[in-house]
């Protein structure tokens, strides 16, 4: 099973691209949350670099990765445009060429084709520490601007991020040569302790709410099994 490793960009107190009260660590968390989700729904193993509002030093994303022994790295993050026409979505790599490109291509042809934004393309960048870093093949993907107003207010719609992460999700599919998966139906933990109590899987609903709050991870390993007998 191909180990696919997802990476939220900023957190914590690196905000990112902030627009008003919009903030590119928000946002990519959300994107990268729904990935993960998609992912896994498709049989994939992934390991995220954040899961929550933290901040985690890139270098730290990169070891991480590597230690995951990742096949694939995804860097989810917005753009950001003193021109507040400028808009679409880019690919970034370190080298544009073999896995790296295959992967690229894959992956910006779908968000285009799901999104209709405008191709920015697939470009090189040899100075990001999450690409220069990381031992396997990685691309970085500005998803949108944050500083476009109307891009900018559509990356807040869970629908926009659903779609963003399905199409990240096909492209890396089409790359593993595995059919696609819809995503899995239950995405956060009161939907998916829901459906265990009504399953008798759980006796309490407020016990769990309170059990995720204290246990780290608890609440995905909520959500995964409530997808498994849902
Ligand atoms: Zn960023």
């Amino acid at each position: 099973m191909p180990k696919i490793f997802i990476d939220a960009g900023h957190g914590g107190k690196d905000p990112g691209a902030v627009n008003g009260d919009i903030y590119e660590k928000d946002i990519a968390l959300q994107i990268a949350l729904k990935l993960n989700n998609a992912l896994k729904n498709n049989g994939f193993e992934t390991s995220m670099s954040r899961s929550t509002d933290v901040f985690i030093p890139l270098a730290e994303r990169a070891k991480k990765a590597n230690k995951f022994g990742a096949d694939f790295f995804v860097s989810i993050h917005l753009n950001s445009a003193g021109n507040s026409s400028a808009n679409g979505i880019e690919t970034l790599v370190y080298e544009n060429k073999g896995v790296n490109n295959q992967l690229a291509t894959n992956i910006q042809n779908e968000l285009i084709k799901i999104t209709g934004a405008t191709n920015r393309g697939i470009k090189e960048q040899k100075k990001l520490v999450v690409l220069n870093s990381t031992k396997m093949p990685a691309v970085l993907i500005e998803v949108g601007f944050i500083s476009n107003f109307s891009e900018g207010t559509l990356l807040l719609f869970n629908s926009c991020q659903k779609g963003i992460a399905q199409a990240i999700t096909n492209g890396i599919c089409k790359y593993f040569k595995k059919e696609v998966k819809g995503m899995a139906k239950v995405e956060n933990v009161q939907d998916a302790l829901k459906i265990l109590h009504e399953k008798g899987v759980i006796n309490s609903v407020d016990y769990w709410v309170k059990a995720v709050d204290i246990v780290k991870y608890l609440d995905a390993l909520i959500i995964n099994m409530a997808n498994k007998i849902s």
